[in-house]
C-alpha cells in the first residue's frame, strides 16, 4: 500500500472512530436521534471542573485583562429534529447576524487572534472593548452561514480545524479554507482526530495529533499555524509542553469555567466562553458600553 493509501485509510478510520464515538455517546445518554447532522454537538467541549488540571508554574504575575474569546460551533437554520445538545451549541444565521450587529452597536471591537497575541506578548495596543471570535471543528455550515455574516460586518475570526475530516461530507474543504484565509480569517489547529489529548498514552500519537495537524495545515495552506485549541478544552502539563515544542504561540484552554480574564502567564490555556445561543443572553453576557 502506498503512503497515500495509508493516509487515506487513516483519515477514514479517524472519521469512523469519531462517528462511532458520537453514536455511542448519544446512545449512552438516551438520545435516539443519531443522524449525522444532529451529532455535531458531540465535538463540543463539555465543561467539567475536573477536566483541566491547572498548569503548574503558572502564576498571576501579569495583570489580568478582560478579553472574551467567544466559541461558536454550529451556525445554521434549526431543524425540528435537533437534539438538546445541538440546540445548546447552535445559533441560527438570524441570531448570529443579530449578535454580530449588536457587538458593533454595543461598542465592542472584534480583533484578530494575532493582535490579541501581540498584545499579550508585546503589549501591542488594542481598541476599546476587544473581543475574539472563534469557530470550532471545521463544519461546512460555518462556511455557508457564518462566513458571509462575518464578511458583512468586516469581522475576522479564527477557525480551529481538526484535519482528518477536511473535505469529507459536512466539513470544510481545502478550497473553503483557502477562501477563509483570503478573506482575512485565521486557521488554527484542533488536532488530527479530535481526541481527548490527556487520555493518549502513546507519545508518538500525541505528538502527531499536536504537531502533525500543524504540519498538514501549514503545508496545504502555505501558512504558519500559531494557534491551537484543545479538543474538549482538556490539557495537562504534557500536552502544553508538546505545544510549545511544536511551535504554537497560544492555545485556547477550557471554557465556561474560566470566563474572559486573560493574562500573558496563561498563553497555553487561554480562557474562552461558549457563545450564547440567543441574542438576549448574548446582550446580558456582553453589556453595552
Ligand atoms: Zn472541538
Amino acid at each position: 500500500m502506498s503512503s497515500r493509501h495509508i493516509k487515506v485509510l487513516f483519515s477514514i478510520l479517524g472519521i469512523v472512530t469519531v462517528v462511532g464515538g458520537i453514536f455511542f455517546s448519544l446512545r449512552a445518554s438516551g438520545e435516539e436521534d443519531v443522524s449525522f447532522r444532529n451529532n455535531e454537538a458531540s465535538f463540543a467541549e463539555v465543561p467539567s471542573p475536573a477536566s483541566s488540571t491547572p498548569l503548574s508554574g503558572i502564576t498571576a504575575t501579569s495583570s489580568p485583562m478582560k478579553i472574551p474569546i467567544l466559541v461558536y460551533h454550529i451556525v445554521r437554520p434549526a431543524f425540528p429534529t435537533d437534539s438538546r445538545a445541538v440546540r445548546a451549541l447552535a445559533q441560527t444565521p438570524e441570531v448570529f447576524d443579530a449578535q454580530m450587529q449588536y457587538l458593533a452597536e454595543a461598542g465592542y471591537h472584534v480583533i484578530p487572534f494575532r493582535l490579541f497575541e501581540d498584545h499579550l506578548l508585546k503589549n501591542a495596543p488594542l481598541p476599546s472593548n476587544p473581543i475574539v471570535l472563534t469557530f470550532d471543528d471545521g463544519w461546512s455550515d460555518q462556511f455557508t452561514y457564518a462566513f458571509p455574516i462575518l464578511e458583512k460586518y468586516h469581522y475576522t475570526a479564527t477557525f480551529f480545524i481538526f484535519t482528518n475530516p477536511i473535505g469529507h461530507h459536512g466539513f470544510l474543504t481545502w478550497e473553503d479554507l483557502q477562501k477563509l484565509l483570503a478573506a482575512g480569517m485565521t486557521i488554527g489547529s484542533h488536532t488530527l482526530s479530535h481526541p481527548f489529548l490527556t487520555k493518549i498514552t502513546n507519545p508518538a500519537i500525541l505528538w502527531n495529533e499536536i504537531d502533525g495537524s500543524k504540519q498538514i495545515l501549514e503545508k496545504r495552506l502555505g501558512i504558519t499555524v500559531r494557534e491551537f485549541a484543545y479538543p474538549f478544552g482538556q490539557y495537562n502539563a504534557t500536552t502544553t509542553a508538546l505545544l510549545k515544542q511544536a511551535g504554537y504561540v497560544v492555545a485556547r484552554g477550557d471554557y465556561v469555567m474560566r470566563g474572559n480574564v486573560q493574562s500573558a502567564d496563561n498563553l497555553y490555556a487561554l480562557s474562552a466562553l461558549n457563545a450564547p445561543t440567543s441574542l438576549e443572553l448574548f446582550k446580558r453576557t456582553f453589556p453595552a458600553h
